[in-house]
């Protein structure tokens, strides 16, 4: 029998992901042995507010018990198939569903097991709908700058963070990037961002593909939100000339922003929707690629070779669709969207406090995400407010000098009182 810690056997065997392996030695990953609500217990029995919903993930909480029972009874009756000339309940309720939610405008539905082959999906099928239509020069794609899209080879050469990208630069074949707005910054408007869109499609749509934009918030860039308007006029810029629109929806569908989906409250439907993350309230890896009866049509040939060829070994997942069904179910019949806009007004009288501290800036809130950028960070500034505020108990992991949290939707009143009191008390650190 070991004597060592979870934490302490986790540094020999485990590779933890987006880590430098070296600093764990100092810094011991939390080692949660159990999760209820908010709140992550560690293997000492002390508590954690997970305010980023482990990763963007947990809307409801943890171990939210209808969710439980869903996947439960899901289990025992079937585990897993195979989705190639195989179908079952949960993939076919899930797929409905989701159409319905786009007016079944979104009616064909591809599954995947994460973000980045969502957007794989996404970029595969784009090139390939073109190809099959005489237009196989259409093979570029165009994001925003600082875009984040997952971290896969295909995936990273639509996103637009260097960090992640610099060691396997002669891997990628990189997109075409185009400024984005950053109201922080001020020196990118939307318009100059739109304009340089134009510009470039212009010149280019000949070559282009796809457009790939995060509706209304670049979240792995910084939480960096964009208007209605913005997402509505890059949307017409791609119909206007001839090049699909993939939204990815991983990080801002379920609700976070506001609305079901991000795109909604532009009033604009994609050619491609990546959802992820949220579809199944944080319990299995599920993710799929929602695409318009057009683009399916496309494929709808005689020959094997012209269908769309992709596949994963989960693709559609029973215990995950079955998931992803509840939650759609809990958003119907709990009114998730129209509690967080009561919510959030009320939390806002105590979040709201934090933006009086000295070193605030840019204090931000859309939906189920507040963020702020804090003036004259120290070069390890993320790392220590992390550490810091685990003290506090808080889980929450800044992204350079941006502190957010994005928690789940549970939250009481006490608890969003907790939060806000953790982060001033984490700020006086420093
Ligand atoms: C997280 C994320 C991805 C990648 O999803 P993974 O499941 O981590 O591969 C892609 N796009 C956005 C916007 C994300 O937030």
């Amino acid at each position: 029998m070991s004597k060592l810690s979870w934490a302490e056997r986790s540094l020999v065997s485990v590779w933890h992901p987006c880590t430098q392996m070296k600093w764990l030695d100092q810094h011991p990953p939390l080692s949660v042995v159990r999760a209820s609500g908010a709140w992550l217990y560690d293997e000492q029995g002390r508590r954690y507010l997970d305010t980023i919903s482990s990763w963007w993930v947990n809307l409801f909480g943890h171990c939210y018990p209808p969710l439980m029972e869903a996947i439960t009874r899901q289990l025992y009756t079937l585990d897993h198939v195979m989705l190639a000339g195989a179908t079952h309940p949960p993939v076919v309720t899930l797929s409905e569903e989701l159409s319905a939610l786009t007016g079944n405008e979104l009616g064909h539905c591809f599954y995947g097991s994460d973000g980045a082959s969502a957007i794989e999906i996404a970029l595969k099928m784009s090139v390939h709908a073109w190809r099959a239509q005489g237009y196989s020069k259409k093979n570029q794609f165009i994001t925003f700058k600082g875009g984040y899209h997952g971290e896969t080879i295909g995936a990273l050469g639509v996103t637009s963070i260097g960090l992640f990208r610099e060691a396997y630069q002669d891997m990628i074949r990189p997109a075409i990037e185009v400024p984005s707005p950053d109201s922080r910054l001020g020196v990118t408007s939307e318009t100059f961002s739109l304009q340089s869109l134009e510009e470039y499609l212009a010149l280019h749509h000949e070559e282009v593909a796809a457009v790939i934009l995060e509706p209304l918030v670049q979240a792995a860039a910084g939480m960096i939100f964009h208007s209605t308007d913005y997402v509505r006029q890059v949307a017409e810029l791609c119909r206007q000339y001839g090049v699909y629109w993939i939204a990815d929806e991983i990080a801002v569908g379920f609700g976070r922003t506001g609305t079901l989906f991000a795109h909604e409250s532009a009033q604009v439907r994609p050619d491609f929707l990546c959802l992820s993350k949220g579809i199944t309230g944080g319990t299995l890896p599920l993710s799929v690629v929602m695409t318009r009866d057009e683009i399916y049509r496309v494929f709808y040939r005689d020959r094997f070779q012209d269908g769309f060829l992709h596949s994963h070994s989960y693709t559609g997942n029973p215990l995950a669709c079955r998931a992803a069904v509840k939650v759609l179910q809990l958003f119907r019949e709990e009114q998730w969207i129209a509690r967080n806009h009561v919510n959030q007004e009320r939390w806002n009288v105590w979040m709201n406090t934090i933006e009086q501290h000295a070193r605030v800036r840019h204090f931000r809130q859309k939906g189920m995400i507040w963020a702020f950028d804090f003036d004259g960070a120290p070069p390890d500034f993320s790392q220590r407010f992390h550490e810091k505020a685990l003290a506090y108990g808080l889980l929450i992991r800044p992204i350079g000098t941006t502190v957010y949290w994005m928690p789940p939707y549970c939250l009481t009143d006490e608890e969003v009182q907790f939060l806000v009191q953790g982060i001033l008390n984490t700020l006086e650190e420093f």
